[in-house]
């Protein structure tokens, strides 16, 4: 069933009434560059068919419900955050109402396809639509540049991810058959058209994004970055290091510190050859490139898990062109990209090899590159 109707229908069982509006936005695969977005370097991300809906009608106060877990939430915005997933919707409305775009009340339904804490995004694909979806009640009809902007400070500024802004762009710019190359530096988005299909096989690990492992990386960069300043004083960020750098960074350093560089690095370079690579159609070079970044993860930025290491290294025996672990890592989702004509028996292979290693069978599923954050027409559903 699609997001759309997922979301009216629980609207419909929720709160007895129909929506007025429903939007929906997608999650995101990043194909390449990862940890690269607070560290002012390119990503590559695609956005998924799977998506996240929104359904909503004007209301005196504020009701939100998820399929997720069913309960109608009565929520005050102006309250102290509740520490659940409440928290995304408020950081919404009251990211809205700065700019003058939130009703003043509403009945709110969530409800989709994308996967939860699977490094998938579906806390962006949330925001978004959930920016969208409000933002129309309230009779205005923002941007995708401005429901960004919504959506990052949503997440970053009141639920307190220390996210970058790769999530919301790619759910509000995202288009069909197609990645985006975001320069987060400067904010510079670049078309690279992708046909093909990708592979999702999760780990079932479920990442915790606010947990420590991510934030100990965070203030590692900014600590290695603040050092290396000491010698290249106009620094801004660390991907403007370049791999001739590395040898200097290496014998300045801290140890602990050189390989997060390094990653960081390499990983710029490789994120920018890879989108070169499907731009040209090159699929086999696109995927030595997801395989060389999946092996700087384990060894420079330590963020793999035993799982993901297992099916990227099946996968490529298996005959795909490439796969690595995406999202911020520690748990999460392989991406693996794989040719056409054999990508159901590689699949089936891996997923089968996983289940004698590990006892369970991995979700996995493909997708082409989808569109981003719309306006649905109001599904009719029975009541
Ligand atoms: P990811 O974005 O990789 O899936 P995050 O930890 O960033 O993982 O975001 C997941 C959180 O987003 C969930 O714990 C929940 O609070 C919120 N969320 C996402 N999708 C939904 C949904 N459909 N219903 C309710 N909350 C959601
Ligand atoms: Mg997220």
């Amino acid at each position: 069933m699609s997001s759309a109707r997922l979301a009216t229908s629980q609207f419909t069982t929720s709160f007895a009434t129909r929506p007025a509006v429903v939007a929906s936005a997608p999650g995101r695969v990043n194909l390449i560059g990862e940890h690269t977005d607070y560290n002012g370097g390119p990503v590559l991300p695609a956005a998924l068919e799977r998506r996240t809906a929104v359904a909503a009608a004007p209301s005196d106060g504020w009701r939100f419900v998820s399929s997720v877990d069913g309960a109608v939430h009565e929520v005050d915005v102006d309250a102290p955050l509740r520490r659940d997933w409440t928290d995304y919707l408020v950081g919404t409305v009251r990211e809205l109402r700065a700019g003058g775009a939130a009703p003043a009340g509403a009945l709110v339904a969530v409800a989709g396809t994308v996967p939860i804490g699977a490094g998938l995004s579906s806390s962006a694909a949330l925001t978004v639509a959930a920016a969208r979806a409000l933002s129309l009640l309230a009779g205005r009809s923002l941007s995708p540049t401005e429901l960004v902007d919504v959506a990052f400070h949503a997440e970053h500024d009141q639920v307190g991810v220390r996210c970058g802004r790769m999530d919301q762009t790619i759910a509000a710019h995202g288009q069909r058959s197609t990645a985006l190359l975001l320069e987060t530096a400067s904010g510079t988005l670049r078309r690279v058209p992708f046909g093909g299909r990708l592979w999702i096989v999760e780990t079932g690990v479920s990442h915790k994004l606010t947990g420590g492992a991510l934030n100990e990386r965070w203030r590692e960069c900014e600590e290695a970055l603040e050092l290396i300043r000491g010698w290249r004083p106009g620094l801004r960020h660390l991907a403007q290091l370049t791999p001739s750098d590395l040898a200097e960074v290496a014998r300045r350093l801290p140890p602990p510190l050189v390989p997060r560089v390094r990653h960081v690095v390499t990983e710029t370079a490789r994120t920018r050859a890879a989108a070169a690579s499907l731009a040209a159609g090159d699929l086999a070079a696109a995927g030595r490139l997801l395989v060389e970044g999946h092996a700087s993860l384990g060894v420079d930025y330590r963020s793999t898990i035993e799982e993901a290491d297992f099916i990227v290294e099946r996968a490529v025996e298996r005959g795909a062109y490439g796969a690595r672990l995406t999202g911020a890592g520690w748990g999460g989702a392989v991406v693996v990209l794989a040719p056409a004509e054999r990508e159901g028996r590689i699949l089936a292979e891996v997923s089968r090899d996983f289940g004698d290693q590990f006892g369970r069978v991995p979700e996995a599923w493909s997708t082409r590159a989808a569109a981003g954050v719309r306006r649905e027409a109001l599904p009719t559903v029975a009541e």
